[in-house]
């Protein structure tokens, strides 16, 4: 059957996402692999009632077929917030609800992308979106990201030579898989970037509202005058993944083709879970849900920074994300995180996590990995970061002994 396939799905290419969790039945096991949010913190009595009232409120009507754009309450209330918490100014028919954020990364490369366009990624890169752009067979432009977000002069370099980049992705705040915020200036530099080389910029935040030291930075999308930053945020992070919730704000011509494409892909979204969703925003305080979120993420974010600087040999690096799930630690050029999770750490020390390679278009960085630390209380993270440390003294010993 493989004759019959589209070159874009393809099994015999491994998708970005395939593989990622390796599975340890071990009783010691601990894993710093998944990014999942700590379930002990859904608010499911809450979203229970939630339902209900969506339900005794609109009846049989709710399980109707409605509009393409969905619910527009909950779209108010989303324009609403990215208006309070990101200074975007902004209407709910601006606003798309979306299956996850992960849909709405598809349908910005559905609604941009040709085969051989070129698209500009910040590196490393959250490995869904790349599996996402992978289908629709860009040219990729690998942009380096350093302490405060995307590397501007590497960007602009990248742009002189490559004049036809039509989309840049990126995750200014938390950056799944370094931790790493964009900062205010060069959101704006940022934008004034993609007004000079005529490219739109895909925003994808669903972190934003997890951070740990301040309020969310001023979205990029609210420095946007022409509309060509496309803002994309999730309910997966701050309330739960399996409600499949994402949304995005667009304007004009980008805005009228994401439309397109949503409709022929899904017709409209899932009306029943948004009007759900509206229902607890409207009985709940949201905000204060994220205020307790982020005191649980909090304790486990400075269980991380403290087990890195405690147990790690001083030849690695890492990250010190001020928010959201995850910390970017990079090996010695000469050793290969994915061998050594394969070979010794996993089977010796019964601890994972997700290597470098797979967040690379080209698959071409070894020596670096990513550590979640969202799914762990803070004595597993000490405990498992204790032997992940060991672990890596004893690789980097063996390949640069001591004389
Ligand atoms: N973007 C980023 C950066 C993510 O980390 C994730 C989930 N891990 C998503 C998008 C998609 O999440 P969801 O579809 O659950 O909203």
């Amino acid at each position: 059957m493989k004759n019959l396939l589209a070159t874009r799905a393809n099994p015999d290419v491994s998708s970005a996402l395939a593989g990622l969790f390796p599975h340890d039945t071990s009783d010691q096991a601990i894993s710093f692999a998944p990014g999942s949010p700590n379930q002990q913190l859904f608010p499911v009595a809450a979203m229970q009632a939630a339902f209900n009232t969506a339900i005794d409120q609109a009846g049989a009507g709710l399980f109707q077929y409605q509009t393409a754009q969905g619910n527009a309450t909950l779209r108010q209330q989303l324009a609403d917030r990215i208006h309070k918490w990101g200074q975007v100014t902004t209407t709910a028919d601006n606003v798309v609800l979306t299956v996850g954020g992960q849909q709405g990364i598809d349908l910005v490369a559905k609604a941009l992308l040709n085969p051989g366009d070129e698209l500009a990624v910040e590196t490393p890169a959250y490995i869904g979106a790349l599996a996402a752009f992978d289908l629709y067979q860009p040219r990729y432009h690998a942009v380096p990201l350093t302490t405060d977000g995307i590397d501007l002069n590497a960007l602009e370099d990248t742009l002189r030579r490559h004049p036809k980049i039509k989309l840049l992705y990126t995750v200014p705040d938390y950056h799944n898989p370094t931790g790493i915020t964009m900062s205010t200036t060069k959101r704006q530099q940022l934008v004034a970037l993609a007004n000079q080389y005529d490219f739109v910029i895909l925003e994808d935040t669903p972190y934003r509202d997890l951070g740990y030291e301040h309020a969310p930075l001023p979205a990029i999308k609210s420095f946007d005058t022409q509309g060509r930053v496309i803002f994309l945020s999730s309910f997966s992070k701050i309330l739960m993944p399996g409600l499949r919730t994402g949304w995005l704000v667009a304007d004009g011509d980008l805005l009228a083709a994401i439309l397109k494409v949503r409709l022929a892909s899904d017709l409209e979204a899932n009306n029943v879970v948004h009007a759900a969703i509206a229902a607890y925003l409207t009985a709940n305080d949201l905000d204060e849900h994220i205020q307790n979120l982020t005191q649980h993420y909090r304790r486990q974010r400075d269980a991380m920074v403290h087990a890195l600087a405690a147990y790690f040999p001083e030849e690695v690096q890492y990250t010190r994300p001020a928010g959201g799930f995850f910390d970017w630690v990079t090996l010695p050029a000469d050793l290969d995180a994915g061998e050594l999770l394969t070979h010794t750490i996993q089977p010796q020390a019964h601890i994972t996590y997700v290597p470098a390679t797979n967040f690379y278009p080209n698959r071409d960085v070894h020596n670096a990995l990513r550590l979640s630390y969202s799914g762990l209380a803070p004595q597993a993270i000490d405990a498992g970061m204790r032997r992940l440390g060991d672990e890596l003294k004893a690789a980097i010993h063996a390949t640069h002994p001591v004389v």
